[in-house]
C-alpha cells in the first residue's frame, strides 16, 4: 500500500501552495540549526581572523570588530525571522558579509597561500548553504556571491594556464557540481517526504465520501479543544431522517449523494467549528466558546437549510445537543447527544433536542 501511494506521489507535481507551505514547515523546523550554523561561522571567522591578525602581526583592526558586529546583528535578526522567504534574503547579506570578511582576511597573508584557503572558505560557505532551508534562486545566489567574493584567481599570483589554474578550476567545477547535486537531491527527497505524510494524513483524517473531517480527525481535534475551554462548551450530534428509506427507494448511490449534500450544508454553516462525519449517516460538530442561544440558533438554521434544499431528494435531520458540563469526557458528552438525539427521534424527527437528566432516566 505504501509503495502504491508513494508511486501515485511521485507522478505528481507538488501544488505550488504546498511547496510554500513545505519551505515554511522547512525554515520552521530548522530555525535554531540555522543560527547554530550563523554562530558557527562567526567563530571560524573570528580565530581564522585572529590567527592572522596576531601571528601574521598586523593587530586586530576595527574592520574586524564592525564584521563581528554585522555578523552578530544579522544573527539576532535571524532570531526574530519567522518567515521562510525573508530568511532567503538574510543568508544572503549574511553570506555577502562573510566571504567579504574571509577576502579580507586572507588578502592579508602570503600570496602563495591565498589561493589554498579562498578554496577551503568556498567549499565551507558553500557546503553550509547546501544545507540551509532556502529556496533555489537564493542557494544559486550564494553560489554566485561566494565565487566572486572568494574567486582564486582574484589578488593571488596563479596564471591561468598554470598547472594550478587546471586544478583549481578541475576542483571549482567538481565542488560547485557536488554542491548542486546535493542541495537539489536532498530538497527533492523533503518535499518527497512532506508531500507523501499530507497525502498520507489526508487520508487517515478525511472521510473519502463527503471529503469532511472524519471521526479520528474530530476526536483528536475536539479533545484538545475541550482541554484548553471551560465547561459549558456545547456538542451536537445530527443524524439524517429515514435515511434507510432513500437507500431502499433510490438506490445506495442516491443514498451517498444525499450524504454528501448535508455534509455540505454542515461545512457551509459549521464553517467556525469543529465537525466531522461519525459514521453511516451520524455527524457530528463541537461548539467552543458559543451560548446554549447561540448554539440552538446555529442547529436550528442547520435543521432549515437541509429541510429547506430543494433537491431532487429531499431529506430532513434530527439533531441531539449536549452542555459538557465539568468532568465530562468527549466520550461522556457523545453519550449525552446521542440520549438528546434518540429523543428528538422519538418525538417527531427533523428537530434538535438538549440533552436534559430526564433523558438519562429513561434510557
Ligand atoms: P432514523 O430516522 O431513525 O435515523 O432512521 P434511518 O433509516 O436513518 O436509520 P438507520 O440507522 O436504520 O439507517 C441508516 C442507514 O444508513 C443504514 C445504512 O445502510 C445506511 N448507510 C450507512 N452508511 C452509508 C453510506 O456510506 N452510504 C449510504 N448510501 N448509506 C449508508
Ligand atoms: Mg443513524
Ligand atoms: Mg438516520
Amino acid at each position: 500500500m505504501f509503495r502504491t501511494i508513494e508511486e501515485h506521489v511521485r507522478k505528481q507535481v507538488a501544488p505550488a501552495a504546498l511547496r510554500s507551505e513545505f519551505r515554511q514547515y522547512e525554515f520552521d523546523n530548522s530555525r535554531r540549526f540555522c543560527q547554530l550554523i550563523f554562530c558557527v561561522s562567526i567563530a571560524v571567522w573570528l580565530i581564522f581572523d585572529l590567527i592572522v591578525s596576531y601571528l601574521g602581526n598586523q593587530g586586530f583592526t576595527w574592520l574586524s570588530g564592525l564584521f563581528i558586529a554585522l555578523m552578530c546583528s544579522l544573527t539576532v535578526v535571524l532570531g526574530f525571522t519567522r518567515k521562510s522567504h525573508h530568511f532567503d534574503v538574510l543568508n544572503l547579506l549574511f553570506i555577502a558579509v562573510i566571504t567579504l570578511g574571509m577576502r579580507l582576511v586572507i588578502d592579508g597573508i602570503p600570496i602563495a597561500l591565498r589561493p589554498v584557503w579562498l578554496v577551503l572558505g568556498t567549499s565551507t560557505v558553500l557546503y553550509s548553504v547546501s544545507v540551509l532551508p532556502v529556496r533555489r534562486w537564493s542557494f544559486f545566489c550564494a553560489m554566485a556571491i561566494t565565487w566572486a567574493m572568494l574567486n582564486p584567481f582574484y589578488g593571488t599570483n596563479i596564471d591561468l594556464d598554470d598547472l594550478e589554474a587546471a586544478m583549481l578550476i578541475s576542483y571549482a567545477l567538481f565542488l560547485s557540481g557536488l554542491v548542486i547535486y546535493s542541495y537539489l537531491r536532498i530538497r527533492q527527497a523533503k518535499l518527497h517526504n512532506f508531500y507523501m505524510s499530507k497525502v498520507l494524513l489526508d487520508q487517515a483524517y478525511v472521510d473519502v465520501l463527503t471529503d469532511i473531517p472524519n471521526r479520528r480527525s474530530f476526536m483528536a481535534k475536539a479533545e484538545r479543544q475541550l482541554q484548553a475551554a471551560p465547561a459549558g462548551q456545547y456538542l451536537a450530534m445530527i443524524d439524517i431522517d429515514n435515511f434507510k428509506k432513500v437507500n431502499d427507494r433510490f438506490g445506495h448511490d442516491i443514498g451517498d449523494e444525499v450524504l454528501k449534500r448535508v455534509a455540505v450544508h454542515i461545512k457551509a454553516s459549521m464553517g467556525g467549528y469543529e465537525f466531522a462525519r461519525l459514521g453511516g449517516e451520524e455527524f457530528v460538530v463541537f461548539f467552543k466558546e458559543l451560548d446554549q442561544e447561540g448554539v440552538e440558533r446555529q442547529v436550528g438554521g442547520l435543521c432549515k437549510r437541509v429541510r429547506e434544499d430543494g433537491g431532487e431528494y429531499p431529506v430532513t435531520i434530527s439533531i441531539g445537543l449536549a452542555r459538557v458540563d465539568s468532568g465530562d469526557t468527549l466520550t461522556m458528552a457523545l453519550v449525552k447527544a446521542d440520549q438528546a438525539l434518540y429523543e428528538a427521534k422519538h418525538s417527531g424527527k427533523d428537530r434538535f433536542v438538549m440533552w436534559t437528566a430526564r433523558l438519562a432516566e429513561n434510557s
